[in-house]
């Protein structure tokens, strides 16, 4: 999402459908949608697959034309009481999130300065408009400032870095999200890296990302998803120094800062994608497990070893005929059966997802912060 996939939502289960669906929506919509759409269908029934997965991966009309929803049976078959710790995200975000109002309060009392974030837009697609409106809500409801630039669909590239260059130079904006997908007309990567790197609360600058990856270096700004991750495992107490650790995905926004940030905690890590052969078993090897794949219930109770500790990124829709909407989210991992091996698993919705908004406020501000040297 570069700037988009930092949605914000103030509620979890409305944030985790609202952020998520029109995300993958938008990920089949662009550049050629109906390929991509495929494209991730192959996936799900690669050979990486385990069988009894792949038997029972199908896609049904959607509730949106583009988006599919999967009818992915995942029936917890031991026949022991769930055990696990629920990883609350929600509860953890909201805590973050008071933490920041009352910091940007500090600040603002003390040296008249409120931090502000400003977010790009480009074309009139629908659920963008509901991104970039509930990202205003979020600075709202903490104190920060929020900026909006809204440009019609055909602006040019020349026009869409002017705009980034402006918010650079504004001392009144600490962060900049530019709003993805952009219009096909628009290089994504030219643009995102425009934004300045003192301003690139998404984390995805190319130096953000490398500085990340170095050691002995620090990145200005951390991606928002992966570093809530690590903060959900910090505030639950769970020791990452030492421990066996597993990344499922290496996107450039969740798999590959997450793998990163464990390493930088010296964790020993393996990252699992899709041509990983035996990825059951270096998955099962993990005292720490984070995966975000987009595959539903893909990692099954088979796959964990008993009193690991999951982080569930995916968000994936699946039938659901008693739901109103036709469908509900489910994450990665069978929640049912990892609840009866793991130790601790954060839920789908619920996790991650309301992590990722808490961490863009907490990157804004820490950028405010920054730039006043104001501790
Ligand atoms: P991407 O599609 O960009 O990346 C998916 C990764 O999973 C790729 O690295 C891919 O491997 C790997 N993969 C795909 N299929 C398999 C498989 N069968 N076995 C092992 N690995 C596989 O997705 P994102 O990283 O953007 O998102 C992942 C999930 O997390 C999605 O469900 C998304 O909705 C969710 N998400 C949730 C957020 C939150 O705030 N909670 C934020 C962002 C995303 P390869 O590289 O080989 O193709």
């Amino acid at each position: 999402m570069g700037g988009s996939r930092s949605m914000i939502f103030a509620d979890c289960s409305s944030s985790t459908t609202a952020r998520l669906i029109p995300f993958g929506r938008s990920r089949l919509l662009c550049g050629g949608g109906a390929l991509c759409a495929r494209r991730r269908l192959h996936v799900g029934v690669g050979p990486s697959l385990p069988a009894s997965l792949r038997t029972t991966l199908t896609v049904h009309s959607s509730p949106s034309p583009s988006l599919p929803v999967m009818n992915v049976s995942c029936s917890a078959t031991m026949a022991s009481e769930a055990s696990a710790k629920v990883i609350d995200g929600k509860a953890v975000a909201k805590q973050i999130r008071d933490e920041i109002t009352g910091e940007v309060s500090r600040m603002k009392d003390a040296i008249g300065v409120v931090p502000g974030l400003a977010v790009i837009l480009v074309g009139d697609r629908k659920d963008s408009a509901t991104y970039v409106r509930n990202k205003k809500k979020a600075c709202q409801s903490v104190g920060i400032n929020s900026f909006e630039v809204h440009l019609p669909e055909d602006t040019s590239e020349q026009e869409v870095l002017k705009h980034i260059s402006v918010f650079n130079d504004d001392p009144s904006v600490h962060g900049i999200l530019v709003q993805l997908p952009l219009p096909c007309h628009i290089d994504e990567q030219s643009i995102l890296n425009a934004v300045s790197m003192e301003k690139d609360v998404d984390g995805f600058h190319p130096l953000n990302i490398g500085r990340l990856a170095m050691r002995g270096r620090e990145p200005l700004f951390i991606p928002c998803t992966p570093k809530g991750c690590i903060e959900l495992l910090h505030r639950y107490g769970f020791d990452i120094k030492g421990k066996r650790a597993v990344v499922i995905g290496r996107s450039n926004i969740v798999g590959m800062p997450a793998a990163l940030l464990l390493q930088r905690e010296d964790a020993t890590v393996s990252i699992v994608h899709s041509r990983t052969k035996n990825p059951e078993e270096i998955t099962r090897q993990a005292d720490i497990i984070i995966s975000a794949v987009g595959q539903p219930n893909m990692v099954r109770g088979s796959w964990i070893k008993p009193g690991a500790v999951i982080i569930d990124v995916g968000i994936n829709p699946v039938e659901d005929a008693k739901s109103p909407r036709g469908y509900r989210l489910v994450g990665d991992v069978c929640y049912k059966e990892a609840c009866e091996v793991a130790s601790a698993i954060t839920p789908v919705p619920g996790g991650v997802g309301p992590m990722t908004i808490a961490m863009l406020l907490s990157n804004t501000l820490t950028s405010a912060k920054r730039v006043h040297n104001f501790q």
